[in-house]
């Protein structure tokens, strides 16, 4: 889609409008740390789509329930978008293919398309998306996107 220029402060509560019936399912408590402003170059309906897979990829791991934590904040020139959860987290065999097109652990409602399309989705607009996780108490995905110019 079309470029848009926005703060991702301004998208991360629509994600949270668009998953807050799965979120409550749930059980989970959210938490947002909203740091910055500053804007950046995406799409809105793609970083939305990014951000509502990393959610929900998030609510899949704490089915007894957690704590989802969306932060935006500063880093160098970079914005970032960090979505952590507190669920069963990722081994590391597997955190190796989780951005593989179809790879997934999900017995019925995987694609295994989420990270895949999100890690293209954010790439083509000049960022990068970066996971860990210690498996036992968590997972984190960072979404740096450059800061656009001051103009
Ligand atoms: P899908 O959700 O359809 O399985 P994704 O591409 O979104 O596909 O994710 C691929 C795999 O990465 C998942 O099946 C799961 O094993 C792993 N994964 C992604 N996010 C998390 C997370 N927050 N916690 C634990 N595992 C995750
Ligand atoms: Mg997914």
């Amino acid at each position: 889609g079309a470029t848009d220029i926005l703060s991702p402060a301004d998208v991360v509560g629509d994600c949270f409008v668009l998953t807050r019936h799965q979120v409550e399912a749930a059980g989970i408590e959210v938490v947002q740390d909203l740091q910055t402003r500053r804007e950046v170059r995406i799409a809105r309906t793609e970083l939305q789509q990014v951000l509502v897979n990393l959610i929900l990829n998030a609510v899949h791991a704490m089915p007894e329930g957690g704590t989802l934590t969306v932060s935006v904040f500063d880093r160098d020139g970079d914005v970032v978008i960090r979505v952590e959860d507190t669920g069963h987290g990722i081994a590391p065999e597997v955190l190796k293919r989780i951005f593989d097109p179809f790879f997934t652990t999900k017995q019925a409602q995987g694609t295994g398309l989420g990270l895949s399309i999100s890690q293209t989705l954010v790439t083509r607009a000049g960022g990068t998306l970066v996971a860990s996780s210690t498996p036992g108490e968590g997972s984190r995905f960072d979404i740096f996107l450059p800061a656009a110019e001051n103009r």
